[in-house]
């Protein structure tokens, strides 16, 4: 493991707060940011300069290697007020596991867990003012690690910058999703990086994304590389279904991301005694499902929109349409007990909530 040598945190506070240009009412995602910015260096093999200050462009090479061949990860998680005025993270400690398996496969060093949670806890406690109170809305948080050597060969950078930049949003769907099953384009396969959140999986995803939003589908369900029978993720989201009163999601494996969403629902419904499967799922199952009206729920779970209800989704031509959000009692629960953990009103039993102030 690596260590910092020295997480003492420089702190240039900025000389105004944007704070008051915030429309807490009316809050769109991942546009606005707060005051402040955490960043650390990685150097001759160690951990340094770490630093908060105010938000701001950064001057940078244009051989900065990260800019070429893509040796930059990224994490998301959000930061919640409770009822208290309490500011809370959700499973941060989750999220410094996470990085840092996604820098292993992408040959980047490791972040010292003191490094990752001091980071954030000062720079949330910082920002605080930016952590909103409205309902459905919270400071989403985004470190990123990425390569800095000035030099464009190809090989893994000796030098690398890791960054916390935060910003306070809203719901991040307003609706229920149309999903198109993908039967082409694929976003991961055995052996790639689909399990690592790597720039350039998103990237990859947006062209035929955008296909599908020119028919009217907010986002693609993704199919398996080899045959596109079985369903992966949908969107930036794992993707799970009601079926019988049995819960079923994909297995982890390298084709998907192992979300903390995902783990959380999983958690709550087997804390409720629900049956839950973690297994291959075809498009046919569903499809027959739909068919014997046994398709109960289908939804996307992540850290931007925690649960995201589909109502249609789209196969070779076809639509199906999937039943109305609230007659759907797994994941409207689930999305409440989630809510309620966060906002305090429920005993936190897994110890989820990581208080910064
Ligand atoms: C981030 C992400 C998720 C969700 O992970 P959470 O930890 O729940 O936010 C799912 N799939 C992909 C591809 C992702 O990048």
């Amino acid at each position: 493991m690596l260590t910092a040598d020295n997480i003492t945190i420089k702190v240039q506070t900025a000389p105004h707060s944007r704070v008051s240009e915030i429309d807490f009412d009316n809050l769109s995602f991942g546009k606005m940011f707060s005051d402040h910015m955490f960043m650390a260096d990685f150097k001759n093999n160690h951990w340094g300069d770490a630093q908060i200050l105010p938000y701001g462009p950064l001057p940078m090479s244009p051989s900065t290697s990260a800019l070429h061949y893509g040796q930059s990860i990224f994490e998301g998680m959000k930061a919640y007020k409770n009822d208290k005025g309490e500011v809370l993270l959700f499973r941060p400690l989750e999220n410094h596991k996470r990085i840092n398996i996604s820098a292993e496969r992408m040959a980047m060093p490791s972040i010292p867990q003191e490094l990752f949670m001091e980071g954030l806890r000062q720079l949330v406690k910082l920002d605080k003012d930016w952590v909103p109170s409205t309902e459905g809305a919270s400071l989403y948080v985004r470190p990123f690690l990425i390569g800095t050597d000035e030099f464009i060969g190809v090989r893994p950078s000796d030098s690398y910058r890791f960054y916390i930049i935060t910003s306070p949003g809203g719901r991040y769907y307003n609706e229920p999703v149309k999903v198109l099953v993908e039967p082409n384009f694929i976003r991961a396969v055995e052996g790639g990086v689909g399990f690592v959140k790597a720039s350039g999986n998103y990237g990859r995803s947006l062209f035929p994304t955008r296909l599908a939003q020119q028919r009217g589908y907010h986002q693609i369900m993704w199919t398996d590389a080899r045959n596109h029978r079985y369903l992966e993720e949908s969107g930036t989201m794992n993707l799970m279904f009601v079926i019988d009163d049995v819960l079923i999601t994909p297995p982890l494996g390298d084709t998907i991301l192992a979300g903390i969403t995902r783990d959380s629902v999983l958690t709550l419904a087997r804390d409720w005694k629900m049956k839950v499967q973690e297994r291959k799922i075809s498009i046919d199952e569903i499809i027959d499902a739909h068919k014997r009206k046994t398709l109960d729920e289908a939804f996307g779970t992540g850290t931007a929109a925690t649960i995201a209800h589909i109502s249609q989704i789209g196969f070779e031509g076809k639509d199906y349409i999937l039943p109305d959000v609230p007659s759907r009692i797994f994941s409207n629960r689930v999305a409440d007990e989630l809510d309620n953990i966060r906002k305090g009103r429920v005993p936190d039993i897994h110890n989820w909530m990581y208080k910064i102030v």
